[in-house]
């Protein structure tokens, strides 16, 4: 089964996996210092309707505008018959749960879901990680999760992701590192870095250094540019 990631910006991604397209993140336009918004060729995509088809699942962590945008979201819900879930309540066409965590099965995709703390000073902030599997193949999105010791046995408690989408700063920190290291997931995509062009804190640089340091397992693919496409295989 093939499987592809195509970043839109930030930690958004569209993935592929098989015939079944996986949205998280995606869709966020405000700039915001530091990181990376999505490209205009993508916003007008989404206005008119031709963005990557109809995702069986959209994905939103929370509500930081690096991440989300909710008129763009909403545009495509209201094009698009995808199931999105959403640790906040932003619409109608999206599923807000009530619970911590918990596990569904939407167009054929079972999806779990996991509040953990958001990093930093906004651990108030409701905030999701979420696993999702497919025919054999499962992913696990970090997203901006607070990366502390002893907060993500479920990453692996039942059956280990193939994929694990990670922000640079587990690369960065010794206990991301760690931890990467302890998941022994094969393949670890480091996201959530600015463009080159917007780079004005050399975060991709500290990424690239942290990159070539690495010594634990797992194959580490950086997405930093824009429309960058990766193909990974199962
Ligand atoms: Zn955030």
């Amino acid at each position: 089964m093939k499987i592809s990631v195509k970043l839109t910006a930030n930690a958004g991604v569209i993935v592929k996996i098989g015939d079944k397209v996986v949205l998280s993140d995606a869709l966020h336009k405000t700039y915001v210092p530091r990181f990376s918004s999505v490209p205009s060729s993508i916003i007008e995509s989404v206005e008119n309707g031709t963005m990557c088809g109809s995702a069986d699942v959209f994905l939103i962590s929370h509500y930081h505008e690096d991440h989300f945008d909710s008129d763009l979201v909403k545009k495509y819900l209201s094009i698009h018959k995808s199931f999105c879930i959403a640790p906040f309540e932003f619409t109608d066409l999206a599923y807000c749960p009530k619970n911590e965590r918990g596990s569904l099965t939407e167009n054929g995709i079972r999806i779990n879901y996991y509040q953990t703390l958001h990093a930093g000073k906004y651990s108030s902030d409701r905030h999701f990680v979420y696993k999702i599997s497919y025919n054999g193949f499962s992913a696990v999105f970090m997203n901006d999760s607070a990366i502390r010791e002893n907060d993500f046995s479920f990453v692996t408690e039942d059956g280990r992701p193939d994929v694990i989408f990670a922000t640079f700063p587990w690369i960065t920190l010794n206990t991301g590192k760690n931890l990467l290291n302890r998941f022994e997931i094969g393949d670890i995509i480091i996201y959530h870095l600015p463009f080159l062009e917007d780079d004005i804190i050399s975060f991709n640089y500290a990424a690239e250094r942290a990159f070539q340091k690495y010594s634990g397992k797992g194959n580490i693919h950086i997405l930093n540019k824009p429309g960058q496409e990766i193909e990974l295989f199962k």
